[in-house]
């Protein structure tokens, strides 16, 4: 079972009292933004295998969202951090390229 550490109240979250939110670092676009820049920011997911960062709400918590970075492929979760922040803290990413030395962010389409 996914369990998550809430970033807000620090609490131990087990999936079951966490809703997700999808991706996450997504990059909002506005009036001025074209069709396929929409198109992507509201469709095209990464659906990443290995790294990825979502978006997850303590539902039945305090009621806060955050991010999560975890590993698709083995389950392991890297770490969670607070949902105002446009790019997980060091010591995520520290955590990340222990595990995948040649792990290289990708923000393509993020912020
Ligand atoms: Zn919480």
């Amino acid at each position: 079972m996914l369990i998550l550490t809430c970033p807000y109240c620090g609490l131990d979250a087990e999936e079951t009292e966490l809703h997700p939110g999808g991706e996450a670092h997504l990059k909002r676009v506005g009036p001025e933004g074209s069709d396929e820049e929409f198109e992507d920011y509201m469709f095209a997911r990464k659906n990443a295998k290995g790294v990825h960062f979502e978006r997850w709400r303590h539902a039945y918590g305090c009621g806060k969202w955050f991010l999560a970075a975890r590993d698709t492929v083995t389950l392991q979760v890297y770490g969670t951090y607070r949902a105002q922040t446009h790019a997980p803290p060091q010591d995520i990413v520290d955590a990340i390229r222990k595990v995948r030395p040649d792990w290289q962010p990708d923000w393509s389409h993020a912020e």
